[in-house]
């Protein structure tokens, strides 16, 4: 019997990138025994409802969970499948690291940041309505409570110091929002003195946007509430290389629920094309949460090497990037294929390779 994990193949390029991962973690020799229940588009017609129980059930049983994306009809339909999971889960932590693997596909070689963001509360509560009749106006209220901000900034502080991290910076709006972004800063303000080793600082977040995007490597831990860190967390994945390489994890007290950044991408489903790199780097985190922590350096390693060397790398990474080179695309399944190969066989002692000729370059972008 190894590690029970719920695994969600979810929406879109769900099932493609979870069944990539899948490969990768079971290339670590470490055993896994996959718990595979639906949520989502394929829960609503197999089941009538985008979360049926048994999902909720499994996570709470196996307290640990693989996620695909799962798709949100924008403006009407069923409530986000995402945000009802950690509401009902109360996964409170959205923890997102933003890492540039191998200097490829950003104009950020140095980025190494972690998004902190609060997954419970804030503007995505649930808590809206139309005000008239004719719909001419609406309100969504934005829960902040001083619970779940001592909670979700106690916990960043923790992963710094977990983590060897020397800088945490909380990010608000408390000028403007004088309650709300008031309370969130009061906590910060409250706990970071119990981290003298830890520099805190505050930015307000439109300042934050502009730092971060002029001077990413001056930051390392960012927390935030849940809207501010959904925007930060695409923002910082763009600087780290873009959404197909950004993986995520999601804490609650007992629970852990792996889940990359990346939504379904409709337009890519059934075509064998996203990069499975996020939803692998999801297994790097849970294997570094169980403990594996051999296992989650091979993954990350074969990973990195994978994209250094561009050779079989998806679209996304086969553009002219980092090294200037662009290279033909190869699919989801081989890229998973090669690094899954690449997991045994990894020197763990060895430095990081860069890419040859690796040198910023103009014309650098990537589409995700
Ligand atoms: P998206 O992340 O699905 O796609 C945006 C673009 O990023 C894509 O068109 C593609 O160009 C690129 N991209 C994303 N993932 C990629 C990958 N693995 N490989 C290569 N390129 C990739 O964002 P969206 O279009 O705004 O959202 C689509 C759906 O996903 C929506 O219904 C949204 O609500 C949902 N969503 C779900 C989650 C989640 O399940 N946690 C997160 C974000 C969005």
């Amino acid at each position: 019997m190894g590690y029970r994990v719920t695994l969600i193949p979810g929406d879109g390029i769900g099932p493609e990138v979870t069944a990539a991962a899948r490969t990768v973690a079971e290339a670590t020799g470490v055993a896994f025994d996959w718990e595979v229940v639906q949520a989502g588009e394929e829960a609503i017609r197999t089941q009538g409802t985008p979360l049926p129980d048994d999902v909720l059930a499994s996570v709470r049983r196996n307290r640990l969970a693989l996620k695909g994306p799962i798709t949100t009809p924008i403006g009407s339909g069923f409530r986000s499948v995402n945000v009802a999971l950690r509401q009902q889960l109360d996964l409170y932590s959205s923890v997102r690291p933003a890492r540039a693997i191998a200097g490829e596909g950003t104009r950020f070689p140095q980025t190494d940041l972690i998004v902190v963001r609060e997954a419970t509360e804030g503007l995505y509560s649930g808590v809206e309505h139309w005000v008239d009749r004719d719909h001419t106006a609406a309100e969504t209220v934005n829960v902040i409570t001083r619970k779940a901000s001592d909670r979700i900034v106690r916990f960043a502080f923790e992963l710094a110091k977990r983590e060897g991290r020397r800088h945490v910076t909380a990010v608000h709006k408390a000028n403007i929002m004088k309650t709300t972004g008031a309370l969130f800063q009061t906590a910060f303000q409250a706990i970071a003195p119990s981290y003298p080793g830890v520099q805190a600082d505050e930015r307000l977040i439109d300042n934050m946007c502009m730092q971060l995007v002029k001077k990413p490597e001056e930051y390392d831990v960012l927390v935030t509430t849940n809207l501010f860190g959904d925007i930060l967390s695409d923002l910082c994945a763009g600087l780290a290389g873009g959404l197909g390489v950004a993986p995520g994890a999601l804490y609650g007290d007992s629970l852990a629920v792996f889940e990359p950044v990346h939504g379904s991408a409709p337009k890519y489903a059934g075509q064998d094309k996203a990069d499975p790199v996020a939803e692998i780097l999801c297994v790097e985190l849970l294997l570094r949460h169980v403990g594996e922590r051999e296992a989650a350096s091979r993954v990350f390693r074969a990973v990195w090497e994978t994209i250094a060397e561009k050779k079989v790398v998806t679209y996304d990474l086969a553009l002219p990037g980092y090294t200037l080179r662009p290279v033909p695309p190869s699919r989801c399944s081989e890229m998973a294929a090669e690094i899954a190969r690449k997991v045994p066989l990894v020197d763990l002692d060895a430095p990081l390779p860069r890419p040859a000729g690796a040198g910023l370059g103009e014309d650098s972008h990537l589409e995700a």
